[in-house]
């Protein structure tokens, strides 16, 4: 029954057909005993598969990539990408497989992708593996951003390989099966541009069309119109990224996909104390992908997005650059625009609240925040206590509390709704404590606190009770916080 079952979902190869010149035909490295670690189960029947199929031998064999089904043609996706401001031509996936694309319970294209399956002719010098913890910390990182209802990439199952990993010490390996809308990203424009082909580009081009952005085929420029959508995008999600505190680390031009999605978990984190400046990953020594940092650095890497489309914009070339001038335009203002309307909402603000009043009063709070030095989850989750007139959590979070204080009475006055709040203020997001817990115990060999985790992450707005734990800010003994890419 469960091959069956498993036969019911139907692999494609479209971009390995369509875009042939940017796959390398390849296969995942063979696993002996592969052990499931973590399954996603509503993910799973969400793609039509039976769970219980995924978790047989049979299923791990798919799951890694060892079983390749009928209808896909596994590829090492070639792309280009600007590495914290440089540019590699040649970055593509090292260790990582598109194994093809399968239509979900909507009717959607979503890629099935394997990272840590082995070296490709993109290694270079890395030995093409993954290991446990990353792996799992991209799925909780994944899960949780999408029930937070932010664009992202999914993950559908981590496999341990039993394979040994050499990093710093000997880690266990595993295989991360990732879903995506697809995993064009800028730097895939990047490569289609350097290897000067406008027939590829425009292919390319193409595919992004139809599969994310079919209106702009009817635009007059279908390209200027794919621009503008992913324009669109990028600015909403990192308007959300920056309200829920989340920070990348790691927004180099192949991580930022056209669909919109969060892409490539790396180095990521949730901010715990508010301040602008936040850096957690160890490779980030400048501070490029820092917190405040993430929307600036998104509409540079949308700018190198245009230059890799400039041919398609217009034939004339300084018109395309004009074209291309006159959207990156509306980054900033949809950004702003995004960014203000989320805050609104995190103070459970009426849209009635004119803009510059909403504005005086979030840039004094976040002075406030920053100044304290004040846990930004939990900040906000306490906020809609003060709305229903408790205003003492909230008020304990800062060592000067008098001036939170003036800035509460100012607040109130707005009528803030604290329904509203709650609905959009997570109680639980995973944070650094908790995540760097989970990897632990799971590179050990124990699932539960994982499983706890996802228990929490994955619900986060309903507070509840028997998680308490989940939503306290880190204690002083933990920090100050690191954390390590490319691993
Ligand atoms: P990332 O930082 O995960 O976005 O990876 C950047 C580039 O390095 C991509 O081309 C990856 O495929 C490649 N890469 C990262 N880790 C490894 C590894 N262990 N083996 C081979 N390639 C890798
Ligand atoms: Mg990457």
């Amino acid at each position: 029954m469960s091959a069956a079952a498993a036969s019911t979902v139907t692999f494609e190869s479209r971009f390995a057909t369509e875009l042939a010149e940017m796959g390398i035909p390849w296969k995942a490295e063979e696993v002996p005993n592969p052990r499931l670690l973590v399954l996603n189960e509503p993910l799973a029947a969400e793609l039509g598969f039976d769970p219980g199929f995924l978790r047989s031998p049979e299923g791990l064999r798919l799951l890694i990539g060892n079983d390749v089904p009928a209808g896909a043609a596994p590829v090492a996706q070639a792309y280009s990408g600007h590495q914290f401001g440089g540019f590699s031509p040649r970055l593509g996936d090292g260790r990582a497989l598109l194994l093809g694309e399968i239509s979900d319970a909507g009717g959607r294209l979503r890629d099935i992708h394997l990272k840590g399956s082995g070296r490709t002719p993109f290694a270079r010098g890395g030995d093409g593996f993954a290991v446990v913890g990353p792996m799992l910390r991209e799925y909780i990182v994944s899960e949780a951003m999408h029930a937070l209802g932010i664009p992202t990439t999914r993950s559908l199952a981590v496999v341990a390989t039993d394979r040994p990993v050499q990093r710093e010490t000997v880690l266990p390996g595993a295989v991360l099966t990732r879903v995506a809308g697809s995993h064009l990203r800028v730097g895939s424009f990047q490569y289609a541009r350097v290897a000067g082909d406008d027939g590829l580009l425009r292919r390319l081009a193409d595919h992004a069309i139809a599969r994310h952005y079919p209106d702009a085929a009817e635009a007059d420029n279908p390209y200027l119109a794919l621009f503008d959508a992913v324009i669109g995008a990028q600015a909403a999600l990192l308007a959300r990224w920056m309200l829920v505190g989340f920070i990348h680390g790691v927004m180099n031009t192949d991580n930022m996909a056209i669909s919109g999605e969060t892409i490539d978990y790396g180095p990521c984190a949730f901010m715990d104390a508010f301040d602008p400046a936040t850096v957690y990953s160890s490779i980030d020594e400048n501070g490029r992908y820092a917190y405040a940092n993430q929307p600036l650095i998104a509409e540079w890497n949308l700018t190198r997005l245009a230059e890799a489309l400039l041919p398609l914009f217009d034939d004339d070339e300084e018109r395309a650059v004009e074209r291309a001038q006159e959207s990156l335009g509306e980054f900033r203002r949809q950004y702003s625009s995004a960014w203000l309307a989320g805050m609104k909402a995190k103070l459970g603000l009426h849209g009635g609240v004119a803009d510059d009043v909403a504005s005086h009063l979030i840039d004094d709070l976040l002075g406030l925040l920053q100044e304290g030095r004040v846990d930004y989850t939990s900040f906000f989750r306490r906020l809609g206590s003060a709305a229903r007139g408790n205003g003492g959590p909230a008020r304990s979070m800062f060592t000067e509390p008098d001036a939170f204080g003036a800035w509460t009475e100012r607040w109130r006055t707005l009528n803030p709704d604290a329904d509203r709040m709650d609905r959009v203020n997570p109680a639980y997001v995973p944070r650094n404590h908790l995540v760097e817990e989970a990897l632990a115990a799971g590179t050990n060999g124990d699932l539960e606190p994982l499983g706890r985790l996802l228990e929490a992450v994955t619900d986060p707005y309903n507070e509840r009770p028997g998680v308490e734990r989940y939503k306290e800010a880190a204690p002083e003994s933990f920090g100050p916080y690191r954390t390590f890419c490319g691993t």
